[in-house]
C-alpha cells in the first residue's frame, strides 16, 4: 500500500470520483480498487497474449456453462467434461506469441475481458475490469498511456518484491507446472491449477488486502460462519459426524448458512486454496456478505491436485486472529 501511494492510488482516487459521479456502484474501499489494478497488471501479463490469439470462440456458451455448473450441481460433472474440451480447443490455442505485450488498447481489453468471463475462472475480475474499461474510455490517449505505464511498472515491482517476500512459500510452483502441465490438458480445472507463481503471490497479497477492506463491515455482523473446504476433512464419510444439508456438509458444531441477499448481518470466514480464495471473496462481496479469508497452507484434494488426495490444513492462529 505504501508503494502504491504515489503510483496506483492517484488513479484509484480519480476512478472513485468517476464511480461516484455516474453512480456505477457504491464506492468501495481504496484497498479493493488497488487490488483490482494489481490484478489487471498481473493477469494481463499472464493471459492477454493467449486471449488475443483467440479470434473465434463460443464465448457466450462458455460463459453460460460456467454459470450453469454453479446452479445445477447434478449436471456439473457433465458440464465440466464439455468445458474441459471447449477450453482446450478454443481458449488455449497452442500457437501464441509469448512476448510481453505493449500497452493495451481498449479494444484489446474488451476482447480479453470476454475471454476472462468465458474461462469461468476470472468472472469477478472481468466484472470489475469492465468498469475500469468504461473509465479508461473517457481518457485521452496520452493519459491512458500514462495509466497503463504506471500499472505495468507497479506490476514489475510487485513481481520482483513478492518473490523476495513470499517466494519461500511458492518455491515449488514452477516445478509443479513443468511436471504437471500435461495432466491438465482437456480438463476444466486447467487454468485454475496452472496459475503462475506471480498469481499465487497476487492472491496471497489479495487475501490480506480484502481482509483489510472488508474488516469494518465484517466486525459489525451479528454472527459469523466459518466455511471450510471438504479437503480439510480428516475423517472418511463413515466416520465423519457432519450432516449433509443443501449447502454441503454441516459440521456437528456448526449452524446452517445460506447466502441470502437479505442476510447481511451474517459474516463469513472462508478458507480455500490460494488460487481460488480471492475470486470467492469478491463473489461473496457481490452478494453483500462481508467476508474474511484464511488461506489453506497447501492444496491437496483428489479432484484437482493430488492423485491420492491429502487432507489440508489452515493456520488456526490466523483464524483466531480474525475471529477476535
Ligand atoms: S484443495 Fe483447493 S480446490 Fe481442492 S477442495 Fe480444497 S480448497 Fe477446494
Amino acid at each position: 500500500m505504501a508503494y502504491a501511494e504515489d503510483s496506483l492510488k492517484p488513479i484509484v482516487i480519480e476512478f472513485k470520483e468517476y464511480v461516484r459521479t455516474y453512480g456505477l456502484e457504491e464506492v468501495r474501499e481504496t484497498e479493493e480498487y488497488i487490488l483490482e489494478l494489481i490484478s489487471f497488471g498481473i493477469l494481463w501479463k499472464s493471459y492477454a497474449h493467449t486471449a488475443l490469439s483467440v479470434r473465434y470462440a463460443p464465448f457466450i456458451t462458455l460463459t453460460c456453462m460456467a454459470e450453469w455448473r454453479k446452479k445445477h450441481q447434478s449436471l456439473k460433472p457433465y458440464i465440466d467434461i464439455a468445458r474441459g474440451i471447449f477450453t482446450t480447443l478454443y481458449l488455449l490455442p497452442q500457437n501464441q506469441d509469448s512476448k510481453e505485450l505493449p500497452i493495451p488498447t481498449l479494444e484489446q481489453i474488451d476482447h480479453v475481458c470476454k475471454w476472462f468471463e468465458a474461462t469461468g475462472e476470472f468472472r469477478e475480475e472481468a466484472l470489475r475490469f469492465v468498469r475500469w474499461r468504461a473509465f479508461w474510455g473517457t481518457k485521452q490517449p496520452e493519459d491512458l498511456a500514462k495509466i497503463f505505464t504506471t500499472i505495468r511498472e507497479f506490476r514489475r515491482w510487485f513481481e520482483a518484491s513478492s518473490v523476495e517476500e513470499l517466494g519461500m512459500y511458492t518455491e515449488n510452483v514452477n516445478n509443479f507446472l513443468q511436471k504437471s502441465n500435461h495432466r491438465y490438458r482437456w480438463r476444466e480445472d486447467r487454468i485454475s491449477c496452472t496459475r503462475t507463481r506471480a498469481e499465487y503471490h497476487l492472491n496471497m497479497v489479495g487475501a490480506e488486502l480484502m481482509n483489510r477492506a472488508f474488516r469494518a463491515e465484517f466486525k459489525e455482523t451479528q454472527s459469523k460462519v466459518v466455511l471450510l473446504p471438504g479437503c480439510m476433512r480428516g475423517h472418511t464419510n463413515e466416520d465423519c459426524k457432519a450432516k449433509r444439508v443443501e449447502e454441503g456438509l454441516l459440521c456437528e458444531m456448526g449452524k446452517k448458512w445460506s447466502p441470502q441477499k437479505s442476510q447481511t448481518s451474517r459474516g463469513v470466514i472462508a478458507s480455500a486454496c490460494v488460487t481460488t480464495l480471492v475470486e470467492g471473496g469478491w463473489e461473496l462481496k457481490r452478494y453483500d456478505v462481508p467476508a474474511q479469508c484464511v488461506l489453506l497452507n497447501y492444496s491437496g484434494c483428489k479432484k484437482h491436485w493430488h492423485c491420492a488426495g491429502i487432507s489440508t490444513e489452515l493456520d488456526i492462529r490466523e483464524l483466531k486472529r480474525i475471529l477476535n
